[in-house]
This record gives C-alpha cells, sequence and structure tokens, in this order.
C-alpha cells in the first residue's frame, strides 16, 4: 500500500474536526480531515455559537458568512425563553429562562466586539467545510479511520473509502481526534474518563409538520413538554421540528424500538394533535451526558471536542468549547510544525484545556440539575453557579505557555477560584486578551481585531524601547512579533486598556496568537526570554 503523507491527520468532520482543520489551514497547515458520513448532519444540535467561539471565527474572516447562515430570529423570539407545558397544545406550565435567553443574545456587548449567532450545527458546519476546503484542507467525507499507532517520529493510520473499499495508508506528524463522544481514537489510546457519565438516553426526531394553529403566535427557544406518552424537547429552526424524546434503557427500551410509527406517534403526543399529519426525516439516538477524558493528549495523539469531553446541552456549552480546543491547538501544531515552537508548546494543550473542559461541564451539569428533575442523577451534588460569560471567556490558563507573574500564587486549589468576570478584565498572563474599543487609523475597531495570527506586544507610550526589545527576540527566534503602541499606532479615546490589561505607565504585555495574554511585564529586556518559554525554545 502507497503511503500519503501529511502534517495533520484530523479524525471527524463534524463540527471540532472542521474547526481544526479552519484554524490549521488558516495558519498554513493543511490537514487531512476523514469524516465516516458522506456528508455533514441534517440534525441541528447545538443550536448557538456564543461570543467567544465567534471571536475566534471572525478572527478567520468566518463571522459575516455565519451570520448570513444564521436563523432569523424574529424579536418574539428572540425574547422569549423556555416554554414548559403538557403539550404544545395542552396546557401551560410557565415560562422558564426568559431573562437567560434575552441575556444570551444582548448582554455581550460591552465585552465583545461580536455577540451569540443562533446559528445551529447543520448550518454552521457547511460553512466551515466550505472555508477549510477553500483554505486547502484535504477533506474526505465517506472515509473512515479503521486503525492507527504512533511511534517517536509520527502517526501512521489506515483510512477507508467507504463507498469504494478502497483502503490507504497515511503518514501524519500528528493525529487530532474529533471523532465524537465514544471516540476511537481515545479507546485505541487506552484513555479512561471520569464524571457524572450517562445521565438521559434521547432520540431525536426530526419532522415537518405545520403547526401554526397549536403555536397560537407563541415563539420561544424550545418547548419542554411532559405528558403520559412523551417527555422531550421541542425545537424549530423555522422550517423543519425536531422532537428529543427520552428514554430508558433501563427499563428495556431501545433505540431501535422507535420506529417510524412510533416516531409519529411520539409527535403527535408532544404537539397535543392526536390526527397531526406528520412527516418524519430522520432519527438519531443520542445520550445526555457528562464526562472528561483523563488525558487530551498521549504522544502525538490529541484529543479535542466530545472526544475529550461531553457536556448536557444546558448553557449552550459543549460545542463551543470543543471550538476553543481547536483553537488552542491548533495554533500550537502550526508553530511546532513550522520549527517555532519546541516540544513543550503542544504539552501545554493538556494542561489549558483539561481544566477548562471540566470545569464547564461541572458548569452544564448544575444548570442541568437545576432545570431539570432527573432521578437517574439525583443523588450527584452541583457545584455552584458561575455566570455564563464568565464561563464562556473568563476562563484562565495556567501552563508552560504562560509566564507566571513573580507574585502569581498559581494555580487554585479548586479550578475556577481564578477565572474573572469578562467586564472586569485584569489582563492577568492566563487570560483573554480584552476587548477594547480604539481608534486604528480612521477606524473604530476592537483592539481584538488588530491582533493577527502572531505574537502582539501592546505597550504604552513611545516604546522605542519595546519596539527594539521585540525585534531582537522576533529575529534571534525565527517568530513573527507584532508591536502596537497604544497612543502610537492607536488610539484609546475611553482611557480604558490600562485597567483593562493592568498595564500602568511604561509596562506592556505579549499577547499569544491565540489571543491570551502570555506575558506582562515592564522591563524590555525580559521579552525574549518570555517569548522563548512560552514557545518553549532552548536558551542561547
Ligand atoms: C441532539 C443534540 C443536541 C445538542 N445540543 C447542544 C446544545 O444545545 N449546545 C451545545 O453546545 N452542544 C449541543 N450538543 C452537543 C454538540 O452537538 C456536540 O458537542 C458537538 O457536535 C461536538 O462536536 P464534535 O465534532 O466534537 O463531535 P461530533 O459532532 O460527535 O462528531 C464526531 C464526528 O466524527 C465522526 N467519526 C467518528 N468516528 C470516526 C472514524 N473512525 N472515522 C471517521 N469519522 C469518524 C462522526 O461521524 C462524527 O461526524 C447536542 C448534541 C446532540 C446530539
Amino acid at each position: 500500500m502507497d503511503v500519503e503523507h501529511h502534517p495533520v491527520l484530523i479524525v471527524g468532520g463534524s463540527l471540532v474536526g472542521l474547526s481544526t482543520a479552519v484554524f490549521l489551514a488558516d495558519r498554513g497547515i493543511r490537514p487531512l480531515l476523514v469524516e465516516r458520513h458522506a456528508d455533514t448532519s441534517r440534525y441541528a444540535r447545538a443550536w448557538g455559537v456564543n461570543p467567544r467561539t465567534m471571536e475566534l471565527y471572525r478572527s478567520v474572516g468566518l463571522e459575516e458568512a455565519i451570520r448570513r447562515a444564521q436563523r432569523r430570529l424574529d424579536g418574539a423570539a428572540r425574547r422569549s425563553g423556555i416554554l414548559r407545558a403538557e403539550s404544545l397544545a395542552g396546557e401551560e406550565h410557565g415560562w422558564f429562562d426568559a431573562p437567560y435567553v434575552h441575556g444570551v443574545y444582548e448582554d455581550s456587548g460591552a465585552v465583545s466586539p461580536t455577540g451569540w449567532a443562533p446559528c445551529p450545527q447543520d448550518r454552521l458546519e457547511p460553512v466551515l467545510r466550505a472555508r477549510a476546503g477553500a483554505l486547502g484542507a484535504d477533506l474526505r467525507f465517506g472515509t473512515v479511520l479503521t486503525g492507527f499507532d504512533q511511534d517517536a517520529g509520527g502517526v501512521t493510520a489506515t483510512v477507508e473509502d467507504r463507498s469504494t473499499g478502497v483502503r490507504r495508508r497515511v503518514r501524519a506528524e500528528y493525529l487530532v481526534g474529533c471523532d465524537g463522544n465514544t471516540s476511537a481514537v481515545r479507546a485505541r489510546l487506552g484513555v479512561g474518563t471520569s464524571g457524572v457519565g450517562t445521565m438521559v438516553h434521547n432520540v431525536a426526531i426530526l419532522f415537518a409538520a405545520d403547526l401554526t394553529p397549536v403555536l397560537r403566535g407563541r415563539a420561544f427557544m424550545h418547548c419542554q413538554v411532559m405528558n403520559e406518552e412523551v417527555t422531550g424537547v421541542l425545537g424549530t429552526d423555522g422550517e423543519r421540528w425536531q422532537l428529543d424524546a427520552l428514554y430508558w434503557p433501563a427499563n428495556g427500551e431501545r433505540f431501535e424500538d422507535f420506529t417510524e410509527q412510533r416516531c409519529v406517534a411520539l409527535v403527535r403526543a408532544a404537539v397535543g394533535v392526536p390526527d397531526l399529519p406528520v412527516e418524519i426525516l430522520g432519527r438519531l439516538p443520542w445520550e445526555l451526558g457528562a464526562r472528561v477524558a483523563d488525558t487530551f493528549a498521549v504522544g502525538r495523539v490529541f484529543l479535542a471536542g466530545d472526544s475529550a469531553h461531553v457536556h448536557p446541552p444546558t448553557g449552550g456549552f459543549g460545542a463551543n468549547t470543543g471550538v476553543q480546543d481547536a483553537h488552542n491547538l491548533a495554533w500550537k501544531l502550526a508553530a511546532t510544525l513550522t520549527g517555532a515552537a519546541g516540544p513543550g508548546l503542544l504539552a501545554s494543550y493538556d494542561a489549558e484545556r483539561r481544566s477548562v473542559g471540566s470545569f464547564t461541564v461541572d458548569q452544564a451539569v448544575a444548570r442541568s440539575l437545576q432545570r431539570f428533575r432527573n432521578p437517574a442523577v439525583a443523588d450527584i451534588e452541583a457545584v455552584p453557579i458561575v455566570d455564563d460569560l464568565t464561563v464562556m471567556m473568563g476562563y484562565r490558563y495556567h501552563s508552560g505557555a504562560v509566564v507566571a507573574e513573580p507574585d502569581d500564587p498559581g494555580p487554585p486549589a479548586t479550578v475556577g477560584d481564578d477565572y474573572e468576570n469578562p467586564g472586569k478584565p485584569t489582563g492577568r498572563p492566563g487570560t483573554r486578551a480584552a476587548h477594547v474599543p480604539v481608534e486604528h487609523g480612521d477606524r473604530e475597531v476592537s483592539l481584538l481585531d488588530l491582533l493577527g495570527r502572531q505574537f502582539t506586544l501592546l505597550h504604552a507610550d513611545d516604546g522605542q524601547d519595546w519596539r527594539t526589545a521585540a525585534d531582537r527576540a522576533a529575529t534571534a527566534l525565527g517568530v513573527a512579533v507584532a508591536v502596537l503602541g497604544v497612543g502610537v499606532d492607536l488610539l484609546d479615546p475611553a482611557g480604558a486598556w490600562p485597567a483593562a490589561y493592568g498595564v500602568h505607565g511604561a509596562g506592556a504585555v505579549l499577547v499569544r496568537p491565540d489571543g491570551f495574554i502570555g506575558w506582562r511585564g515592564a522591563d524590555p529586556g525580559r521579552v525574549g526570554d518570555a517569548l522563548r518559554r512560552i514557545l518553549d525554545r532552548p536558551e542561547v
């Protein structure tokens, strides 16, 4: 068998695999991606892209395309919450969460140049697929990974074209397992998982029906229905409907039992109209659960997305956390593959993302327990709920790719204790670079929009010493470092940046290529050492 060579093999072409392909290809690394299915999924699944994830897509020029693809929520749906009812036609038990749903759409403007995009996965994934392909990623749908081994120099894998049965051998320097909750990559690595585990089993029933009469003008994000025949959640993208109905394997129920006839009966029970004309478009089993892989990296193989962490949908964190994994990993892979970084940079992926994954799973579980009575997990003690924006973008990394300040106490005993409210950013190393509205040339932009794919040194005053230090470090290490002087290259009319970045007087921050602060200090003589430590390059 001939061997194909690729820098990175991505297994799984759903949301996280495609995002990994986009973020890598955007940095000039053209991966091979294999996806078992012939096309992207028809099921909506995650319904929204959160503001932090939108910042990442915006940084690769995808914001407009996602806005074009997103759902057109009319005013009523934007302001409405989650309806709880016996059935759509039946008795209402109340409206739940209206302020929460209102908040997630309206409240990120002060902390981000972008905001929520109500773009479900079935609309988002084609956008990502098109961009990854346009950037030169080799995307093979209808192709399955059948096995792999790794050695010190790379990964050797076998992939099979499902339509022809032709097998090919692939040699890649790195493999990223974006193959979902039941990840075969994770199993092959022998990596276990920890956490609550399975909470409930669902069957997602995609259907077409005219529900206008029973809606009676009401609009909602979701409708939770509960009656003697069905417990589940109804939602629509404006064209098709989806019922996620609970079932209980412990009571002998199996996915195979959800025949078309039974699905029609469940939809009618959920809608509350016994003779409703219904067309079933598809059925998909899925498990609502909570688990985190015991490590996100073994040698040259990495786990990202649901293969690394599975969240209950409450909070809408799961898919978004996966995309943020992809972004964290992509710049590190690119820096390593181009020789800019030593091996320690990739080691920071597990250190940074596993703690975030674990914290976010706990937050999703806490929200799930708050909103749904679930006898299967009645004995679980929920963690205190942290506000959504802090979960999405207030996390802080501790790793070898962050240079801690001398008085930094290090990682707290409880993950999350040093996360910060994005509305009150501190600029501490390990936190996300904050959004500050600035003037650049004749444009008003976000400071985030001026951070490119490279390291950026942000300083105050005239900063000639900073410029010299950055140039010297960049030349010595052979990496690009942009230098932006606040008051020189850009203006901060509201005077917000000193507090947002914790830089007063003549200090500076070094922002990593993923938009996280890698170092902060007042001595230009330390810039070269900081860059070297972040990139795990040897001292010269
Ligand atoms: C019904 C439903 C509702 C959800 N609602 C929400 C929500 O509201 N908010 C939220 O944030 N998340 C939600 N989620 C979760 C969200 O969909 C997942 O977090 C997200 O899809 C994870 O993306 P992923 O790419 O990591 O994995 P997946 O989407 O599971 O994709 C894995 C891919 O890998 C492919 N694959 C597997 N093995 C192989 C192999 N050997 N070779 C080739 N390809 C392979 C699979 O075919 C699949 O396409 C929901 C999920 C479901 C099912």
